[in-house]
């Protein structure tokens, strides 16, 4: 089972791509493929993040385990969607902020 910090991070990821997407490809209510398969993969990320419930932001990972071409693509899609997040999804956008200021915990030992 997903921790709550985790499943909170998996809608403020897919509350940006929704809003990226119905701005930029024109949906409603629903996501043009390439958008679900970048919100598919970085949900897949999230659901195998090595720091489990404790993780900082992604921003501020110090593993970065995205593939370069989804990386450059979410990159992309924060930054349109970051500003707009405290307009349309204001507690999202706030707990998000509050998430940038943890730090990555000590990844265990092998
Ligand atoms: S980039 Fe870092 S914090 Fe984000 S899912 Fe990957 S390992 Fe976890
Ligand atoms: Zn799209």
């Amino acid at each position: 089972m997903l921790s709550r910090r985790l499943t909170r991070e998996r809608r403020t990821v897919l509350a940006m791509i929704r809003l990226y997407c119905r701005d930029h490809h024109k949906t409603q209510g629903s996501l043009c493929p390439q958008c679900d398969g970048l919100r598919d993969y970085v949900q897949r990320r999230l659901d195998r993040c090595v720091f489990g419930g404790k993780k900082p932001t992604c921003a501020k990972c110090p593993v970065h385990c995205y593939a370069p071409d989804p990386r450059k693509q979410i990159k992309v899609v924060m930054r349109y969607a970051g500003p707009r997040m405290p307009l349309r999804h204001p507690f999202l956008a706030l707990a998000h902020v509050i998430d940038g200021r943890r730090k990555a915990p000590s990844l265990p030992q092998c």
